[in-house]
């Protein structure tokens, strides 16, 4: 038999040395996946699931429900075959010796020898951090011959980064020897012991005062002398206290800083009473200054009950909170408009009302700021709202919503509910309660009239929103005046008021992104302008706007330094290059004739001057179209090259005006021309080919041996051998569509893949795909060093992925190495218009950081895509109408026209995670699909990324033929926010391939469910 994989109880949070066991989410025999839940643990903290990382069966011994496993010991096994499954009553494999199992040999499991019913079980310093090694007895929570149960915390110790407390998993009663307050014992040393019997308790102390003379594990069987240990009681640690600065002269113990830091107390006050007069944990209490505070002891009657560690917790922290000097200002609110706007849309009525206080304090950070001991205050970029939530038997728990100004509002609903659900079944993570920066508790629902709250430490303010009364809502702050001022609170109250009573912000289609330069909507400039609106720029980006701003009844001029409008898209880029696609397809289709019965033995031959005819036909067409379009809808089009003389107007230049549409105009020669003057200008001057300094480059490109996607367009004849540089889509493109035209063809791309802005595993693919034909070489971690020769001789000097030099010959080279602004030659400055890295900065509502003059498409850089510029266009043109529209990259799409197609709409896995989403994938591979099997199209994979809260696709990625069509529902997908249970309960036709889609959703969303109903508790 196979080593069997050993599935140990794994250490799910830094404090937790041993688990309980709650229940096994497989059966034995079960076959196991990567990723599974094999069962769920209760750790010192919550219920966590236990995840396995390799497939297999599962096998016994398996731990019991409800048996406590130190961390590293076996809980079950995982066999390679069903026929190796043991039973839950065989021997443990660990222990057998004819069977070695893996994980267990590599990392021996420490067992307490005495472990025996009846006997003492030793009660270890556990190591509550990777690097602690030592813990200093801090204080002891109970006493000699206490009945201790589960989950009681019996110590706190000091490590060597905080004061922890020091929990049991097993009942009994506390027996000496026990550790000594302030003496240092060695990780996995006893402390104390338990024992079952309140007659065995054994009353005697443990001594070691540093690590070097610590003594040895005691034996609880020793014999046990002394009284009965006189406890000191030293309060708990308040969370979230900063430790007080070192003392000027002398030493202070951690513990001691931080419990002057909780106390704001200055340890240069207090004299030390430690080694070389350090100070230590007592001299902070028996300061004059702790006598002199509020900490008074009052005697009550009766024997009372120990404090729960939350209950403790609650307590300290609550006490800490008397060092706050606080100060309260109520107001009442109107929240019946937040109230039906929340309905509408679906959202928790305490979600929306958290959004509505993070987006005040958004504009009052100083709410969201803290104090911190001696003098100091921290700022905090992000707003992480706390929500107090009832629990039955378990008081207030506060689940805390994150980045609540940036997150939409779909997923903080989403998480709310999620937390709100395991909060209830304790199954909340550290991280998911810690470390608010602002509280609401909402005592409304009680039917509360008016109350006020506490500030936890580490915040410095907190929300008390009572029940609906006749003059409103009554919510009060509670603040602490070391940092938020009555102005402060005034103001901030009087936003979230307005927050909440005109909720407008419930309606932004976007959720706001980070860099947009300011809220406040646009107001066209008053003046006597010739034009509301100059466009420079006739591609996508500066004719959708101008297009826009016509019909809504600005006057607009676009200023194009060609006879037609276009730009690169319609004459160099998009539409010519697709019209060699769809010939270099009739081409490709032919191989697939065969396969179908079709008689395939005439070879496809291309004329390549019908083919230039049909193509330049096209753009001349469109041209035509576009123009009267354009004049049509009354957008004044002037011919010229413009350059700006001020922020209000431009200089158009006449005097280089070219006829040949085909060709990118060379720049005005300054001698005629106009100036004209407008209210708002939007720059859409695009970005020709970049050409990098390769030696032999710039001569290449003056006599024609090298092209760029500006110059391929004036080859006479299609070339036998290619270079092509440069692995972007112009690059990948234009590659294959000649080597459907019959060239032999190499591609030159410096980085490791090719394709950076397509998801990895298409573009993994489709390398693998382009380089199997023979014809096609893609040389990817090639640097070239030279280019030289005339044209129809030319020769590409590289270095190849091992560093050997090489050569390359070939009638013509296609640098197809990006596409760069030009601007210097617009005069930026005289308008004040910033450009950084080479293209102009632009916000999401694409204005630059002048406020009437805007900029789209190719020249601020990101995505270079026509619909982008077109996209953008738009935005700018609704912002200047003084609506609200954002371009959001997260939700943009893209297709690269190779066979098959590589498409991308919104984020990959990659994308996702870099965002902090928890997001999931799902994919098919094309070969399963009916339709891909009948056209013989059966290479590539689609893939749909899912977020696992809200169930948003979020993004959808295909390698697949007719991806250009598919790619249709995918953007409705992304940009409509939609579900994977909305795309899956979709009805799509068969036979087609946009079933997939609602296969992906179903599938996907089957498996978060599934996941989902796992977490719940049973
Ligand atoms: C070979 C190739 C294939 C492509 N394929 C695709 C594709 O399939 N899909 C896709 O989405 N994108 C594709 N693109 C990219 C697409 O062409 C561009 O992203 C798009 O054209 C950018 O639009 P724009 O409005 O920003 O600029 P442009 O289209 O470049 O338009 C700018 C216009 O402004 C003019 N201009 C410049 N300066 C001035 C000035 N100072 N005064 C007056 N006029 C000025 C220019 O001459 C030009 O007419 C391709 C590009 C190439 C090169």
């Amino acid at each position: 038999m196979a080593n069997p994989y050993v599935i140990k109880m794994p250490q799910l949070s830094d404090t937790m040395s041993e688990g309980v066991v709650v229940s096994w989410e497989k059966n034995i025999g079960d076959k196991v996946e990567r990723g599974d839940i094999v069962a769920t643990v209760e750790t010192d903290k919550a219920i966590m699931d236990v995840e396995v990382f390799r497939e297999g069966y599962l096998s016994g011994p398996i731990a019991e429900p409800d048996s406590v496993i130190p961390v590293g010991e076996v809980i079950a096994y995982l066999v390679a075959s069903k026929a190796e499954v043991q039973s839950e009553t065989s021997a443990p494999v660990a222990a057998s010796t004819s069977a070695k199992a893996t994980v267990a040999e590599a990392a021996p499991v420490e067992i307490v020898a005495d472990e025996v019913p009846g006997d003492a079980h030793m009660v270890k310093m556990p190591q509550l951090s990777d690097t602690m090694s030592e813990g200093v007895m801090v204080s002891w929570e109970k006493n000699i011959g206490d009945k201790v149960e589960r989950g009681d915390v019996i110590a706190q110790v000091e490590t060597d980064k905080a004061i922890m407390d020091v929990e049991v998993f097993r009942e009994g009663y506390l027996s000496g020897p026990m550790a000594e307050i302030d003496s240092v014992i060695p990780v996995g040393e006893a402390i104390a012991y338990l024992v079952v019997d309140s007659k065995a308790v054994m009353d005697s102390k443990k001594t070691v005062t540093t690590a070097a003379a610590a003594a040895p594990a005691i034996k609880p069987k020793s014999s046990p002398a002394g009284t009965a240990q006189a406890k000191t009681r030293i309060p708990a640690q308040p969370h979230g206290a900063t430790p007080a600065p070192r003392p000027t002269h002398k030493n202070a113990t951690p513990y001691a800083r931080q419990l002057a830091g909780a106390h704001g107390i200055d340890l240069n006050s207090i004299p030390g009473t430690g080694p070389g007069g350090e100070v230590i944990a007592a001299d902070v209490l028996n300061s004059n200054v702790q006598k002199t505070s509020t900490r008074r002891i009052f005697q009550v009657a009766g024997e009372g009950r120990a404090m729960s560690a939350m209950e403790k917790a609650v307590s300290h922290n609550m006490e800490y909170s008397l060092s706050m000097p606080l100060f309260r200002v109520t107001t009442h609110v109107d929240p019946s408009a937040l109230k039906q706007a929340s309905k509408a849309k679906g959202f928790s009525l305490t979600v929306t009302l958290a959004k509505a206080a993070a987006l005040a304090i958004a504009k009052h950070p100083i709410v969201n700021a803290v104090y911190q001991h001696e003098d100091r205050i921290v700022e905090r970029e992000q707003v992480d709202i706390g929500i107090a939530v009832e629990t039955e038997g378990m008081g207030l728990v506060v689940p805390v919503l994150r980045d609540v100004v940036n997150n939409d509002l779909a997923s903080l609903s989403a998480n709310w509910k999620d937390m709100v659900d395991r909060a209830r079944a304790r199954r909340l993570k550290p991280d998911e309660y810690s470390n608010p920066t602002f509280t609401i508790s909402n005592m409304g629902m009680m039917g509360v009239s008016h109350f006020d709250a506490i500030p936890s430490p580490g915040t410095s303010a907190i929300f008390a929103i009572a029940t609906l009364g006749p003059q409103g809502m009554p919510v009060t702050i509670t603040a602490d005046h070391r940092i938020v001022n009555g102005a402060d609170a005034a103001k901030f109250m009087n936003t979230f008021k307005q927050m909440v009573e005109s909720p407008t912000w419930l309606d932004a289609s976007i959720p706001p992104a980070t860099g947009i330069s300011s809220g406040a909507k646009f107001v066209m400039p008053q003046g006597d302008w010739d034009y509301d609106v100059v466009v420079i720029g006739g591609g996508p980006g500066g004719e959708d706007a101008a297009r826009d701003l016509v019909e809504h009844g600005f006057k607009v001029a676009m200023v194009n330094d060609a006879p037609f409008p276009g730009g690169e898209c319609l004459w160099r880029g998009c539409i010519p290059s697709k019209a060699w696609r769809a010939a270099a397809d009739r081409i490709r289709d032919r191989a697939h004739d065969g396969m179908m019965g079709i008689k395939a033995n005439i070879k496809p031959e291309l004329n390549w001057t019908k083919l230039e005819q049909h193509r330049r036909g096209i753009l001349e067409e469109r041209g035509k179209m576009a123009l009267n379009t354009d004049k049509g809808v009354k957008i004044d089009v002037i011919q010229g090259f413009a350059s700006f003389i001020d922020a209000h107007s431009v200089f158009v230049d006449q005097g280089g005006n070219q006829t040949d549409p085909h060709a990118r105009a060379p720049q005005g020669d300054g001698k005629k021309g106009k100036t004209i003057s407008f209210g708002a200008a939007i720059i859409a001057t695009g970005a020709p080919p970049f050409v990098p300094p390769i030696p032999g480059a710039r001569e290449g490109l003056a006599d024609g041996g090298v092209l760029t996607s500006d110059t391929v367009w004036g080859l006479t004849d299609i070339p036998r051998r290619l270079g092509i540089i440069g692995g972007g889509a112009i690059g990948v493109e234009m590659a294959q569509i000649f080597q459907d035209f019959g060239s032999k063809v190499q591609l030159f791309e410096g980085q490791e893949r090719i394709l950076a802005e397509v998801e990895p595993e298409v573009a993994k693919q489709l390398t693998a795909i382009l380089n199997d034909d023979p014809r096609l070489t893609i040389a990817t971690l090639s640097k070239i060093a030279e280019i030289k020769g005339e044209p129809g001789k030319m020769k590409v000097v590289y270095a190849d992925a091992e560093g050997k030099s090489r050569n390359y010959s070939c009638d013509y080279i296609i640098m197809a190495t990006g596409k760069r602004p030009v601007l210097e030659p617009l005069n930026l400055a005289k308008a004040g218009v910033q450009a950084e890295k080479g293209v102009i900065q632009a916000d999401n509502c694409c204005r630059t950081n002048v406020p009437h003059i805007f900029a789209v498409g190719d020249v601020i850089g990101g995505l270079m895509l026509a619909h982008t510029a077109g996209q953008q266009g738009r935005v700018a043109a609704t912002t200047i109408c003084g609506e609200d529209m954002l371009y959001d990259q997260d939700k943009d799409s893209g297709v690269i026209f190779t066979r098959p197609e590589a498409a991308f709409v919104g984020l990959s896995m990659e994308q996702a995670k870099a965002k902090g989403i928890d997001a999931a994938e799902v994919k098919v591979p094309m070969s399963v699909d009916a339709k891909a099997m009948i056209t013989g199209e059966t290479q590539g994979l689609i893939k749909i990324v899912a977020d696992k809260a809200t169930h948003r696709v979020l993004g959808v990625h295909f390698l697949a033929d007719h991806a250009d069509t598919l790619i249709g529902e995918a953007v409705m997908m992304v940009s409509g926010n939609m579900t994977l249970e909305q795309v899956g309960q979709a009805i799509h036709p068969h036979p087609t391939q946009t079933e997939l889609f609602g296969e992906l959703a179903r599938r996907l969303s089957s498996r978060l469910k599934r996941s989902e109903r796992r977490k719940k508790p049973k």
